[in-house]
């Protein structure tokens, strides 16, 4: 491997410029792990996937927004990966020399080029075609790991550098900014972000905010879909095929159930509304993870699962929700938002929860004006010396105060209950009480929200003495549970009073505990009644039910192959009927 203080040890002036830039980044990024040197026995391997092709000085590899581009490996040459820097001035990112490789995130995914690739020098390199990489990938461990580690760190690299990517204009603070930024942050997609002053977007409200794209088209206030969609963050499956699982949900339990299909050889399809991670993926630090002693933040665990399902071949449907299911002769058929169908012979739902609001008046009027439902490095921002309220009893709530504790100036703790002992872990009471920055208000609840257009002023009442404190604030940290997202199922399958999904023992036939009431499809994590509402557990469970799945999915094709060719018409001829209706 590349020795980190050689690789720009030849002495040429761009190449200073490249290893500044590196260093820039700091001693925590891995550029060991960022720019590997494959093995002589590697690139002898690699060959078998590859063409030779030789290239002159000056060409361009890939430029900006290329979708799909080819791995290259330099045989002989230089290759300069080049990164628009904010003040238009391009970067050179980092300079491969023999038996280094192109390629970052976008080599996993459909996501258009972050940076641009040109030879320095004529060179002779190994070209690999997507499909090629997908096949090394699978048959080449070591050198899957080496690429995934690369691909991964110099994406850690280009949005710590925070010049790449697309800008995001508008004014702060204003919801749509906050829903596209959140977005943006969620999938690591490079951004930078300009503040426009308030009178500016007033004034040119259709306008804002507005994302410019790397080759400079501006869209005017994207929705998630279209954004995601220019970015190329979603990929849509062919719609004449039929996977063999569809897992709804990106956070732990439908990454575990992914990672463990894709790698036992199912084609898998994960459809997420957001960005994966889930609920998790909204913790500053999950401390009661196994194998992470210092904590592991919830980002940093999705992106980390989410590569490792781009590694064993799972396309990731991001930024549509299904919003409807249906069975035809024993496929399951998904509708996604814009009326995308989806087809797969099991889906595995791992829909999760969703944030519970809190029952004041104005309530709506101050969602992402004030009022949170995460605590990251993202809200954090927001709450720098200020004063700030966090509400709730469980854990979420507990890690949000202590996170917020060490930037806010304050936190005012609010809890229903006369204390946390039945909700909340012992380490998180116990820091919360050795805390000076953490004030804790119990049997409280807020009774009003005020301000003009955003936030500024919080009451809440004592209910059991009925004092009444009110503070001039203007971030509140609302965490007081979930609820599950099921309402897309629409009386497909049993759920309970609380709408949460039975599983197990409903079927006879099969006997998997998360078998739904309906056969093929299958419910983990905490969308499913009675979970343990827990990261680890929707993991497990994530993992346990491919082996269901497997046992459905043998049954089925035995039924299946039976009937051959019927099931594509069936479903056809249930289109044909849905347009005909909407007509
Ligand atoms: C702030 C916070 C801190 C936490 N800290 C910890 C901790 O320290 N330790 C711990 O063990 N647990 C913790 N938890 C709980 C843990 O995060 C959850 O138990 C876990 O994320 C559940 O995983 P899941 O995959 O079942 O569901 P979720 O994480 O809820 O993921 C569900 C996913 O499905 C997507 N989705 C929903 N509906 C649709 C649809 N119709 N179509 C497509 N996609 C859809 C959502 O966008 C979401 O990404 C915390 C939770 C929060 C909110």
């Amino acid at each position: 491997m590349t020795n980190p203080e050689d690789q720009f040890a030849r002495g040429d002036a761009i190449a200073t410029i490249a290893e500044t830039f590196l260093k820039s980044l700091g001693p925590d990024f891995r550029l060991e792990l960022a720019f590997p040197e494959l093995t002589e026995d590697m690139i002898a391997r690699l060959r078998s996937y590859g063409t030779e092709e030789s290239f002159p000085a000056d060409a361009t590899l890939y430029t900006l927004g290329d979708r799909m581009t080819d791995m290259f490996v330099v045989l002989e040459g230089k290759i300069d990966i080049i990164l628009p820097s904010a003040e238009g001035q391009p970067n050179i990112y980092a300079r491969h020399r023999k038996n280094n490789f192109t390629g970052e995130f976008n080599l996993l995914n459909s996501q258009g080029a972050v940076v641009e690739a040109r030879t320095l020098v004529p060179s002779t390199l190994l070209r690999i075609s997507r499909t090629q990489l997908r096949r090394l990938m699978r048959a080449e461990g070591d050198i899957a790991n080496v690429i995934v580690a690369a691909c991964i760190w110099r994406r850690i690299g280009i949005v710590k550098a925070g010049s790449g990517g697309v800008l995001l204009k508008g004014r702060p603070g204003d919801p749509q900014m906050m829903l596209l930024q959140r977005f943006l942050v969620r999938n690591n997609y490079p951004h930078r972000i300009v503040d426009v002053p308030a009178e500016e977007t007033d004034n040119d409200s259709a306008r804002f905010p507005a994302v410019t794209l790397s080759d400079g088209r501006i869209t005017p206030r994207p929705s998630i879909p279209e954004l995601a969609d220019e970015l190329g963050i979603t990929e849509l499956p062919d719609p004449e095929m039929i996977c063999d699982v569809a897992v709804v949900g990106g956070g732990p339990a439908g990454l575990a159930a992914a990672v463990y299909a894709a790698s036992e050889g199912l084609c898998t399809t994960v459809i997420e509304g957001m960005a994966p991670g889930g609920q998790a993926g909204a913790s500053s630090k999950i401390e009661n993870y196994l194998g992470f002693p210092a904590g592991v933040s919830g980002q940093q665990l999705a992106t980390r699962a989410h590569l490792q399902a781009l590694k064993f071949g799972v396309h990731f449907a991001i930024s549509r929700e299904v919003i409807t299911i249906e069975q035809v002769d024993g496929i399951h058929k998904l509708t996604l938002q814009g009326g995308i169908p989806v087809c797969a012979r099991a889906v595995v739902v791992a829909s999760g929860a969703q944030y519970r609001k809190l029952d004041v008046e104005n309530y709506m009027k101050y969602e992402n004006r004030g009022l949170h439902y995460a605590a990251t490095a993202m809200e954090s921002v927001l709450c720098r010396n200020q004063e700030i309220v966090v509400v709730g009893g469980g854990n979420s709530a507990g890690q949000a105060s202590l996170f917020l504790s060490g930037i806010a100036k304050h936190v005012h703790h609010l809890v229903r209950r006369s204390s946390f002992a039945e909700t909340m872990s012992q380490y998180l009471i116990s820091r919360i009480e050795n805390s000076s920055h953490i004030t804790v208000y119990t049997e409280s609840e807020i009774v009003a929200l005020d301000g003009d257009r955003s936030l500024e002023k919080v009451s809440w009442v004592n209910l059991s003495t009925g004092e009444r404190t009110v503070k001039d604030l203007s971030a509140v940290f609302v965490m007081i549970g979930a609820e599950p997202n099921t309402g897309w199922l629409f009386g497909t399958v049993r759920l309970d009073k609380k709408g949460f999904i039975r599983t197990g023992g409903l079927d006879a036939f099969d006997q998997s505990p998360y078998a739904t009431s309906m056969p093929g499809i299958f419910a983990v994590g905490d969308v499913r009644a009675n979970s343990v509402k827990r990261v680890a557990s929707a993991v497990g469970e994530g993992s346990v039910v491919v082996s269901d799945i497997h046992r459905y999915l043998a049954d089925h094709r035995n039924r299946l192959s039976a009937r051959p060719n019927s099931t594509l018409a069936a479903l056809r001829s249930v289109d044909a009927a849905t347009s005909g209706a909407n007509a």
